[in-house]
């Protein structure tokens, strides 16, 4: 296994890439966007260098799904994995795609047993989940254009009242980037001590939903070149289809207060 580094801005180096995969290289796997800065990789690129050594291309793609259009044929993208939850569906289910390919693209059974859903996941199927996936996937086919729009529109706003503040910069680049999401760091402020002293009105990150019982600074930051203060005193907005301006507006005069205070 081979980790590639990433630039100030997140990104992966095409040309390290194309260094890095050779021959004997069965998988490159890319996020499709970064969940803590929700920078958009180069798919098509990337999965062009994959192919040209005859390694196939893993995307994650569970953050940009419902958010930025992915067509697995046009990119030509072998495998995705989604997360249902991060569409407004069900905690617990999400999905591999995986494409047809001669020969077959072969993968090893996640649970063995009974060999349901062609030996991939045995087990009797979580119904329910599948059918809510299903629903969440459609509610996002119909919505995602005016969702996106809105969704950018008020992250545009919320950044604009924030850097209005001193000392308050953005991580990674504005474009391409997630239409939902903002990361920034605020100079001079432990991001802990900012999330405790806006929790109950405002619900922001200080890095990944996973990492949270880590005490260490954001690795994504830190793999972008940001100092461990830095990374420290970052905090993440994550946008949903059901925020509002007053929302946004409300958000960012709590922060620019909690921000005032905690410098004084
Ligand atoms: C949330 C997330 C996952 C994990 O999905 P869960 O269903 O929450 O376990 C994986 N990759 C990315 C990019 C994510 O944002």
């Amino acid at each position: 296994m081979t980790y590639l580094g990433v630039d100030r801005e997140g990104l992966v180096d095409l040309d390290r890439l194309r260094d890095a995969v050779t021959d004997d290289t069965l998988l490159v796997s890319a996020m499709s966007a970064n969940n803590e800065i929700g920078v958009l990789h180069p798919l098509r690129e990337i999965a062009a260098i994959a192919h040209a050594k005859g390694a196939l291309f893993h995307c994650d793609a569970a953050q940009s799904a419902g958010l930025v259009r992915l067509d697995v044929k046009q990119l030509g993208v072998d495998l995705v994995s989604l997360s249902a939850h991060k569409i407004y569906g069900p905690k617990g289910i999400g999905a591999l795609y995986v494409a047809k390919r001669d020969p077959a693209i072969a993968v090893d059974a996640l649970i063995d047993g009974g060999g349901h859903e062609r030996g991939y996941r045995s087990g009797t199927l979580n119904v329910p989940a599948i059918v809510g996936f299903g629903k969440a996937a459609e509610l996002c086919r119909e919505s995602a254009d005016a969702d996106t729009a809105r969704l950018r529109a008020l992250r545009d706003r919320l950044w604009r009242a924030l850097s209005a503040v001193d000392g308050i910069g953005v991580n990674g680049p504005m474009d391409p980037r997630l239409p939902n999401n903002l990361n920034v760091r605020v100079a001079g402020v432990h991001g802990e001590s900012l999330l405790k002293a806006i929790a109950g009105d405002v619900a922001v990150s200080s890095g990944a939903a996973c990492a949270t019982a880590s005490a260490e600074p954001s690795h994504v930051l830190r793999a972008m070149g940001l100092s461990d203060e830095e990374a420290r005193a970052s905090i993440r907005f994550g946008l949903s289809r059901f925020n509002t301006e007053q929302e946004i507006d409300a958000a960012a005069a709590i922060i620019a207060d909690a921000v005032r205070h905690l410098r004084r």
